[in-house]
């Protein structure tokens, strides 16, 4: 008899995005004559870079002749493309990762959903609330956690984000062995200083724990005293793993290019309590169950690190960061509590009121689309997301409707 893996059956059914959509749908059944502008995808919305597109051609071109093409790469990716990333990624910022630290992917959902493999069923893992779904659902697919009860799975260490400590959680009180951190965060926007990152890379390496360090979002920071890579802070090669991702930074959410950094002497503890080295654990699992980013895609990341790749990423940034200032002054001026949107492409409002019932105020009173930040988990509740991924106009024209109907 063929059995399922039980721990699927405790999942909770994400039905944030299809709510959403029924609640979108209704309305516009409801009023067809009105506009709706949607702020709610964590989606980009602008084209890839020029220097991607010309570079993305080229490569087409050269597997179309027999003199150029190229089968399978190297699964860890082209040298080209992890030379480009240890150079102007890491090094250029003090932090010192070798190419061969770095693994090209196809994507930081799979490699953060993934990199759990790794360990083993009985550590105790620390989870941020609000999260991004993946960290938390991956685990309960392995395995690691006890029953959804009260809005959260038994057998997990939650870390609080919450106004009281600005959005950045506080170390546990306890003894973790893994821990999940995502600056500038999704869904808060909220990012961590050098020094409180600092204090996670102490407490990991006097309680043998490691940090999974989400930074696919670093792009968005725009103050150059925060961290734009967990190793850029001194002993955090041992403690960490770093998950970044093309995605967001240069638009390549439908293209998929991302990567993991993994140090040569971060370390897992065996049975025995002898030092594991995870490097090659992690290329082992990654030759084993993955080919590899398609040439063309590797060659458009590549493009992003030349002179005028460089330039048009920084645009795109910009673009979407006038966006998120447009969000922040109109919540601002509105009198509603905000955290983010200075440094990441999130706002997250304080809505003084239970999520859905802000999201439905919003929809039905100026058709703006939001995320409820209950979606996100307990701590989410009566907050919202507002993402600037949209257009000028359309972000200006959601903001004059939330202050018309709100002010
Ligand atoms: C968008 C996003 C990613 C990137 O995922 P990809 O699979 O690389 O597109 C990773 N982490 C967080 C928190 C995100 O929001």
């Amino acid at each position: 008899m063929i059995t399922i893996n039980e721990h699927y059956l405790k999942l909770q059914a994400s039905y944030l995005f299809s709510d959403i959509a029924k609640r979108i749908a209704a309305f516009q059944k409801e009023n067809p004559s009105r506009s709706i502008i949607k702020l709610g995808i964590g989606d980009v919305t602008r084209a890839l870079p020029k220097a991607s597109i010309e570079a993305f051609h080229r490569a087409v071109d050269e597997m179309a002749a027999d003199q150029s093409f190229r089968g399978y790469g190297p699964e860890q990716g082209y040298d080209f493309l992890r030379e480009a990333i240890a150079e102007n990624d890491f090094r250029s910022r003090g932090a010192d990762i070798a190419a061969d630290e770095i693994f090209i992917s196809d994507g930081a959902k799979c490699d953060t959903g993934n990199i759990q493999e790794l360990f083993s069923q009985d550590i105790t893992i620390a989870i941020p609330d609000p999260v991004y779904p993946v960290y938390l659902d991956t685990n309960v697919m392995a395995g690691r956690t006890g029953d959804f009860r009260d809005g959260r799975y038994g057998g997990l260490v939650y870390l609080d984000s919450t106004r009281e400590n600005n959005f950045v959680p506080s170390l546990p009180a306890g003894q973790v062995d893994l821990i999940y951190l995502c600056f500038p965060n999704n869904p808060t926007g909220s990012t961590i200083s050098l020094d409180e990152l600092k204090t996670w890379v102490d407490y990991a390496r006097k309680n043998k724990a490691l940090i999974l360090f989400d930074a696919a979002y670093e792009a968005f920071i725009q103050d150059d005293s925060l961290p734009k890579s967990i190793y850029e802070i001194e002993g955090a090669r041992e403690v960490s793993i770093e998950f970044r991702s093309f995605s967001k930074t240069a638009g390549f959410t439908g293209t998929r290019c991302a990567f993991t950094v993994v140090p040569k002497e971060c370390a897992a503890f065996d049975a025995s309590g002898n030092r594991q080295l995870i490097h090659p654990l992690w290329n082992r699992r990654h030759c084993t169950k993955f080919n590899g980013v398609s040439y063309p895609v590797q060659r458009a990341a590549e493009a992003i690190y030349s002179p005028e790749g460089k330039a048009q990423t920084r645009e795109l940034i910009s673009y979407y960061m006038k966006n998120a200032e447009m969000i922040r002054l109109g919540i601002d001026a509105l009198g509603f509590d905000f955290v983010g949107g200075e440094n990441s492409p999130y706002v997250w409002i304080d809505g003084k009121r239970d999520s859905w019932e802000f999201f439905d105020l919003l929809l039905n009173k100026a058709g703006v689309v939001c995320t409820p930040g209950a979606g996100f988990g307990r701590c989410g509740k009566g907050y919202i997301r507002i993402s600037a991924f949209n257009s000028h106009e359309n972000v200006a024209e959601a903001m004059q409707r939330i202050s018309k109907m709100l002010g």
